[in-house]
């Protein structure tokens, strides 16, 4: 029986939270805090009387740690589950520290302005250092390591699908399938259609962003960075067929780089169509996908903000989007002195989500693995302290709950290898 406080109330959050719902001998109650507070009413009205969890809700500016230890004080949870925006990990992280509760996200810290000079110096050090320059990277998460350690208090990071579900993917390769992992290709497969021309299947800021960046990937114990799309690869993805697939950086490759020994290769594709990367490279090539404000008519604007405000809201694609997601790894290494590959990987329909929690599979492969990691943690069947990335976690627990709470999994023990 535990209280949470989850914070963010858009599409991966409506689903997480109708999860937690679902399971109301764990979550008996739960606060909805977000910064527009109606949608918090919105979604609380939805489902009060459809479950046993008693939900409130609350008004946050979760950018600020005073208003967040506030609500913490008054509202008193166990932990706090953050399904805002990266941009707010390290205020949450820092308000928690203050009130003794855990801490849980999906995403790892980014900061919103990347023109900010003091954030600038620590990021041109550390990509020469590191030899990768995404926006986002754990140093400022795992540098709380010690003090969440000290207060005895988790924080677990990244329990989405890519992060969380793939971490877990490949600790549980490791510990039933391999005595050693050589390689591991993570395929993130949307086989879906909206029917608009372009939209975006999460925050579009945050999806953007990664997108143009330039890509990188881990070998032999350092960072290969590539440009953007540069290496392009097809793939036949069980349930959903072939497609072209792009390799980009992503965060948990620097997180698996490190917590599974003896890793050679770490690779990261996702599945995009002509139509997207066309629209993408144009509202590029036009500055629409800028950061920095910029004055139009006597009022500041940040262009990607404004596209933000002209696309569809990725919650409304919901009844609009067909097809299946497919989202997996692939490992290979040594098991007993013989070489054997293995492809874990998860299938989800678009419409079954729709019709279970009226959301399309990208939120809802986020919402499902950020319900099973808070359920984890508060149920004290994951303990370990300090900032716990989930390949650091036993996997058992997380994968039963993932075939229980509608993201079922399958291994193939003969898959095609990626070139
Ligand atoms: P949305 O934009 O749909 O929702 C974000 C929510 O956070 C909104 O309710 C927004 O409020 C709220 N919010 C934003 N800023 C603040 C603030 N300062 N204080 C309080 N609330 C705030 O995003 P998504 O649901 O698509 O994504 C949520 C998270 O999930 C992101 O961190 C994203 O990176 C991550 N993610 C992780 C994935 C994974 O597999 N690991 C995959 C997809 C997403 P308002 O309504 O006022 O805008």
């Amino acid at each position: 029986m535990s209280k949470v406080l989850i914070i963010g109330c858009g599409g991966v959050a409506s689903v997480a939270i109708q999860k937690c719902c679902q399971l109301s001998e764990i979550f008996s109650e739960i606060c909805i805090a977000s910064r527009t507070k109606s949608k918090c009413d919105e979604l609380k009205a939805k489902l009060e009387n459809k479950t046993a969890t008693k939900i409130t809700t609350a008004k946050v500016d979760a950018d600020n740690v005073d208003e967040v230890i506030a609500l913490i004080k008054s509202y008193n949870p166990v932990t706090v589950l953050n399904v805002a925006l990266p941009y707010q990990d390290l205020t949450i992280m820092d308000a928690c520290l203050a009130c003794g509760v855990h801490y849980i996200d999906t995403a790892n810290y980014e900061p919103e302005n990347t023109d900010d000079p003091e954030w600038r110096k620590i990021y041109e050090k550390r990509c020469e250092e590191k030899g990768f320059t995404a926006l986002f990277d754990y140093s400022w998460q795992w540098n709380y390591d010690q003090k969440f350690k000290d207060a005895g208090l988790t924080a677990l990071l990244g329990t989405g699908f890519d992060p969380g579900v793939t971490s877990v993917f490949s600790a549980y390769a490791l510990k039933h399938y391999f005595d050693e992992i050589h390689t591991i290709d993570i395929l993130d497969c949307n086989g879906g259609d909206h029917g608009y021309p372009f939209a975006t299947n999460f925050n579009p800021e945050i999806n953007l962003r990664e997108v143009s960046s330039n890509g990188s990937y881990w070998e032999n114990g350092h960072w290969v960075e590539t440009k953007p799309m540069e290496i392009k690869r097809v793939y036949n993805f069980p349930q959903v067929g072939q497609k072209d697939m792009y390799l980009l950086h992503h965060e948990e490759i620097e997180s698996l780089a490190k917590n599974i020994p003896g890793v050679k290769r770490i690779r990261f594709f996702m599945t995009f169509g002509q139509s997207y990367l066309t629209h993408m490279n144009c509202l590029e090539n036009v500055g629409m996908l800028s950061t920095t404000p910029i004055n139009f008519e006597g009022k500041e604007i940040v262009p990607i903000q404004f596209l933000k405000a002209l696309l569809p809201d990725p919650a409304s694609l919901g009844p609009r989007t067909v097809g299946k997601t497919n989202i997996g790894c692939i490992f290979t290494g040594i098991k007993d002195g013989k070489e054997k590959t293995i492809y874990i990987y998860n299938v989800c329909d678009h419409q079954e989500c729709y019709k279970e929690v009226e959301s399309q599979a990208i939120s809802y492969t986020t919402g499902v693995p950020a319900m099973i990691g808070t359920a984890l943690v508060v149920s004290g069947v994951w303990n370990k302290t300090g900032t716990v990335n989930l390949e650091e976690l036993d996997p058992d627990p997380y994968m039963d709950m993932l075939n229980k709470y509608g993201l079922p999994w399958v291994v193939d023990e003969n898959p095609v290898v990626v070139e």
